[in-house]
């Protein structure tokens, strides 16, 4: 199934829930206008769908190979990714100084999502890069920034992320990756990563590693972690290409989806020596990571929203076509499309409104983090910066979720034909199962959002957060399609406020019983946000019909998908309360012994 970009679905999202047509007043976007905007969207969609869906399926068959410490992509990934490069497509978030276009993150996040349901595999290569970038730009000296940003942002360098080890997956502290100081002011590198996606290919004439490791005298856990930049080739003082550094890939992973991105193990050190180069200070490593893993979160995200897209694209096209028992209740036994049956219109309803509602979750929080970076006003730019925080572990968690449930669902509208790898959907749902489970499993998201998140400056970012949907839910009015919303968001987001006033007030022994609501606590969370984000889109698209303005099927559409998340989707949270605040005793209930039954 080709893949085409949903580019006035994108355009209404970020004028309506990002509204980024504010953002050229910020000095540090003023090339953002509305013209540029569109131009991009429009551009990096005939990209998307012309260079990098043609080769998703191919990736799929063949994937990546390795012999010898050398990695090959499928045929066509270097020359999809030398247009990458060629046409700047890497560049577009990136700060102007290093040959960025200092374009917002959110219309960034746009043109990755375009990318990502295009082809999620080839995407995490310049995703990986993009959270190399921002980390770097905020805590790399100037002479790093000048040797390595330049090229990293054209794209002809890309870049990677290294924490995990066999022992250190969810907790990065237990690394033990080594780090040893040289007279020279460099480190030498020892150690091994697992699972290091694009650790190694021939798409780029140099890889810069970022990798967490510890120096000898370092405390334990995550505070005695440093960050280094660790070349493939070590980069000269003119940036040229220097000698290959003792950097290697010994091998790659054999996987369930995503296999034309390489999953590498790295080995550091084990010939002569490992370069390596100390990023910020000694000790404060996970404090840049963590700036990478905020940015990379919200990108993982949106590899649930661009997943559930590009299913939904397929499973709408098959359902239009394919012909299949004649109506229930109807009067003859004619075939009808299986589009004209209602349980298969339920399915592409739930698609298409929950599509819509993490789309606009990730853009929000992607625009929140613009707006934190941009705003001149110290106090909106800290509202800013808490709200990106809080909502990053939703958008994550349950955009990712829905990423696997959305394109489950879309397999089960083809039948037969989604189990069967011919249609492609298969393929959708295959590449959909990691997201939950890298950059932070879904479950330690969860503990994220109510053990740091909520609790961020004595709870004011969610309260501040929870006001604004009860005051746009006030302002709705009583009567008419935008009135039917009404009853659904206030009891939603009365059920969510219970939950969290309950989740923040469990601390000592009783922290478990938090724990152990978390992950559906967040889901609640989620569907809450989703709700209100559609039904602030029915309000605009309502807006827009009065005017006159814009597209009046597409904006008829907006109102309708909304109401059907609100009454159809929107009610599942406020059946979660009881669940998510039932506490730990039944889950601890049962001894380890009893689980397998003999
Ligand atoms: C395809 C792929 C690509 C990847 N790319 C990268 C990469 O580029 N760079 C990189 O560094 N890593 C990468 N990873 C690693 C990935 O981030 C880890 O797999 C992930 O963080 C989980 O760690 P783990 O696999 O060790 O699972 P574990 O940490 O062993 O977790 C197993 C289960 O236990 C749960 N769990 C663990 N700790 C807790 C806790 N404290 N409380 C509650 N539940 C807990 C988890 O939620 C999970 O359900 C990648 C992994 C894969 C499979």
């Amino acid at each position: 199934m080709s893949y085409q970009a949903p580019i006035k679905e994108q355009q209404f999202v970020l004028e309506t829930i990002a509204c980024i047509n504010d953002f050229a007043v910020f000095p540090a976007f003023e090339n953002a206008t509305p013209d540029v905007v569109d131009a991009i969207l429009s551009e990096a969609g005939k990209f998307s769908a012309g260079v990098f869906a043609p080769l998703n399926k191919v990736g799929d068959r063949h994937g990546a190979t390795w012999s010898d410490g050398v990695v090959t992509l499928p045929e066509g990934f270097q020359a999809a990714y030398k247009q990458y490069v060629d046409n700047g497509w890497g560049s577009l978030g990136a700060d102007t100084v290093h040959g960025g276009q200092g374009l917002p993150f959110v219309l960034a996040t746009a043109v990755q999502e375009q990318m990502t349901s295009a082809n999620m595999a080839f995407s995490l290569c310049s995703m990986l890069t993009l959270g190399a970038i921002e980390a770097l730009q905020v805590h790399a000296s100037d002479e790093q920034k000048k040797l390595y940003l330049t090229k990293l942002v054209t794209g002809e360098w890309t870049g990677t992320m290294n924490l995990t080890e066999p022992q250190a997956g969810s907790d990065v502290g237990a690394l033990r990756t080594k780090a040893e100081a040289q007279a020279d002011g460099t480190y030498r590198i020892n150690g091994s990563k697992i699972y290091i996606t694009w650790g190694e290919h021939d798409c780029a004439e140099n890889i810069i590693h970022l990798v967490l490791a510890r120096l000898p005298d370092a405390p334990p856990g995550t505070k005695g972690i440093s960050l280094f930049i660790v070349p493939k080739f070590i980069v000269n003082s003119d940036s040229t290409i220097g000698a290959r550094n003792d950097v290697r890939c010994v091998s790659i992973e054999h996987k369930l989806g995503i296999h034309a991105s390489p999953t590498c193990t790295m080995s550091f050190g084990d010939n002569h020596a490992c370069i390596g180069y100390l990023v910020g200070a000694e000790g404060a490593g996970m404090r840049a990571m963590f700036t990478m893993m905020n940015h990379a979160r919200i990108n993982v995200g949106l590899q649930g929203v661009a997943i559930a897209e590009r299913a939904m694209q397929g499973a709408v096209l098959y359902a239009k076509d394919r012909v299949q028992s004649a109506k229930f209740g109807g009067p003859g036994r004619e075939a009808v499309r299986i589009i004209e049956h209602v349980d298969v219109r339920r399915m592409l309803m739930i698609l298409r409104s929950t599509t819509e509602a993490i789309r606009a979750l990730t853009y929000l929080n992607a625009a929140c983090v613009d707006r934190a970076h941009a705003e001149t006003d110290p106090d909106k730019q800290k509202a800013a910066h808490g709200l990106a925080d809080l909502l990053t572990p939703v958008t994550k968690a349950y955009a990712t979720d829905m990423g696997v449930e959305m394109s489950a669902l879309a397999i089960q509208v083809f039948g037969g034909m989604g189990y069967v790898e011919e249609t492609g959907a298969a393929q959708h749902y295959r590449d959909a199962r990691i997201a939950p489970i890298y950059e932070g499993t879904n479950g330690i998201q969860a503990l994220d959002l109510i053990g740091r998140k909520l609790p961020m400056d004595g709870g004011v970012h969610w309260r501040n957060l929870f006001s604004d949907v009860r005051s746009f839910t006030n302002s709705l009015p009583k009567s008419g399609d935008l009135g039917l919303l009404k009853p659904y968001l206030e009891d939603a987001l009365e059920a969510l406020n219970t939950a969290t006033v309950w989740m923040v007030g469990n601390d000592g022994p009783d922290a478990n019983d938090s724990a152990a609501g978390a992950s559906l606590y967040l889901r609640m969370f989620g569907i809450t946000m989703g709700g209100w984000l559609l039904a602030k889109q029915a309000v605009a698209a309502q807006d827009k019909l009065a005017a006159a303005e814009g597209d009046q099927s597409f904006l008829k559409a907006k109102i309708i998908t909304a109401r059907f998340f609100c009454e159809q989707i929107l009610p599942q949270a406020v059946a979660m309360l009881g669940p998510v605040t039932r506490g730990d005793s039944l889950m601890m209930a049962l001894s380890d012994e009893q689980f397998l039954v003999a």
